[in-house]
């Protein structure tokens, strides 16, 4: 089963070819306040997969014409390293990462208290260090954390992960070799505090079933994984404190 290309993706006692079951998350690693010159920044880790986030902002921007009159603009940039794949990545910007920005963007949008700060913008930059798949739900997560590190308010923070569907099973947080050869690939964001999805997508062809039970699985991650933004934000303030 979920044997590709002399790779065995899902072994006969269900476990994956790293090891991990079908509902377990790579190890995660996030700190905030990683860059000096950024208001907020954030590196997250989901296994090899290593991303950068850096928010500036709210600030006026030099190009006036650009402000809105009632709220902040949100200006979301992904951008993948030319040293993150194991083929050199042209530096060029390609159709992919003009889609993740947007597909982040408005993902993030509806967290944002971007009414408090009208006639500015908020700069979020994503920049994947290393890719070794899902590094648009390892973004979304790091640009959460950078926002709220920036101090910028949210109405929730919000954590991402992707289900896979491999051989006929789900699983989560699929690394690229999975992806490579999944039959579906669902990445899915939420901000769990506020019970709401930002960002649900399908590559791929699922059962309604499938789909019910992939979100289950993601969104029980995210409650994990924002937990972890959590701490590592508490950790943030209480380091502060005893300054
Ligand atoms: P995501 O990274 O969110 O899973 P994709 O499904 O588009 O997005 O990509 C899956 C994986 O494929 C990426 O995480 C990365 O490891 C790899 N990949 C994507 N684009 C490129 C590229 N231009 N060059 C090399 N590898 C890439």
């Amino acid at each position: 089963m979920g044997k590709k290309g002399g790779q065995v993706l899902i072994t006969e006692e269900g476990l994956r070819h790293d090891g991990r079951r079908p509902d377990e998350l790579r190890q995660v690693r996030m700190e905030v306040d990683v860059l000096e010159n950024a208001d907020g920044s954030a590196l997250v880790e989901f296994g090899g997969t290593k991303v950068l986030a850096a928010v500036y902002g709210p600030r006026e921007p030099i190009q006036k014409y650009i402000v809105l009159p009632d709220k902040a603009v949100l200006r979301v940039r992904y951008h993948m390293a030319p040293f993150s794949t194991s083929e050199r990545k042209s530096p060029a910007p390609s159709r992919r990462e003009v889609e993740l920005s947007k597909v982040i963007r408005e993902a993030l949008e509806s967290v944002v208290l971007s009414d408090l700060y009208p006639r500015t913008v908020i700069d979020v930059f994503i920049e994947v260090l290393q890719a070794d798949g899902g590094t648009r739900t390892t973004g979304l997560t790091a640009a959460s954390l950078a926002l709220a590190d920036a101090g910028i308010p949210l109405r929730a923070l919000v954590g991402a992960v992707a289900v896979g569907k491999i051989g006929g099973t789900l699983v989560l947080d699929i690394d690229e070799v999975e992806d490579n050869y999944a039959e579906a690939d669902m990445p899915v964001g939420a901000a769990p505090d506020i019970g709401l999805v930002t960002l649900f997508q399908i590559n791929g062809v699922m059962t309604k079933e499938e789909v019910a039970k992939g979100l289950d699985m993601a969104l029980n991650a995210i409650e994990r994984i924002v937990e972890m933004e959590k701490e590592v934000l508490r950790s943030k303030y209480a380091r502060v404190g005893e300054v």
